[in-house]
């Protein structure tokens, strides 16, 4: 079984569903999931100066600082909840956050990571991304029906937004950067315990596979990572 002192990396494009899966992973693992992207948007929201530069990155599309990532996810891992193991979702994004974790790791005697890497066609993630909508209270994530949008959400009614950078022209940024950074990272991690999965299946389906291989915690092959880097965007 897969050991809860261990640390969970979920790799892959924006709206590969790696937000839903490692908050329902987080329920059956008991450990917390991190995700990179909600700490910089609940900075952004606290008003700080901080916040202000934050907010014009990501909503430009790009990447916040390696330097800035990394003092955030060490400060993240240190709190109480992260001794037993934890779920990243959104880090590492370069070779240069992998490295620094690796020295994070070992330096505390925990296990080389566990890396899932979600795997979706450019197309559909172009399609699930514009019809992407967030909870503004719980954060939970919505797939705007294709007729019109689904104005509250379903648990506590609150009104639903789309993401500043789920718009054409960042969504572009985004996975040109995620392209460029995708691949020095599969190369990075694919000899080590890495998994490449296919994504673009329900939900229940995608988490099935990720729970097998926990359990399995052995090495699968490593499958070709050009199919969906290449395939042609519908933008
Ligand atoms: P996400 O919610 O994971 O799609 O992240 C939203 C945005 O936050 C990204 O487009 C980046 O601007 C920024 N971000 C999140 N995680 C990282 C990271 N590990 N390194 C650099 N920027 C990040």
């Amino acid at each position: 079984m897969f050991s809860c002192r261990n640390v969970l990396i979920l790799l892959g494009p924006p709206g590969s569903g790696k937000g839903t899966q490692s908050a329902k992973l987080s329920e059956v693992l008991s450990i917390p999931a991190i995700s990179t992207g909600e700490i910089l948007r609940r900075e952004c929201q606290s008003g700080s100066d901080l916040g202000r530069t934050v907010q014009a990155i990501i909503t430009a599309g790009q990447l916040v600082s390696d330097d800035l990532m990394n003092r955030v996810i060490v400060s993240r891992m240190l709190e109480e909840d992260c001794r037993t193991g934890c779920i990243l979702d959104g880090y590492p994004r370069t070779v240069s956050q992998a490295h620094f974790l690796d020295d994070l790791l070992n330096g505390r005697g925990i296990p080389e990571p566990t890396v899932i890497d979600f795997a979706v066609s450019m197309k559909e993630i172009v399609a699930r991304l514009s019809r992407r909508r967030q909870c503004s209270a719980c954060g939970r994530i919505f797939t705007a029906p294709l007729g019109g949008d689904p104005v509250r959400c379903d648990f506590d009614g609150s009104i639903l937004s789309q993401r500043p950078d789920d718009h054409p022209k960042a969504i572009r940024a985004r996975l040109e950067l995620y392209r460029q950074n995708a691949r020095d990272l599969h190369r990075y991690y694919s000899r080590r315990d890495y998994h490449r999965i296919d994504a673009a299946r329900s939900t229940d389906e995608v988490l099935d596979e990720v729970m097998m291989i926990l359990q399995r915690g052995a090495r699968r092959p490593v499958q070709k990572i050009e199919t969906a880097l290449t395939a042609t965007a519908a933008y």
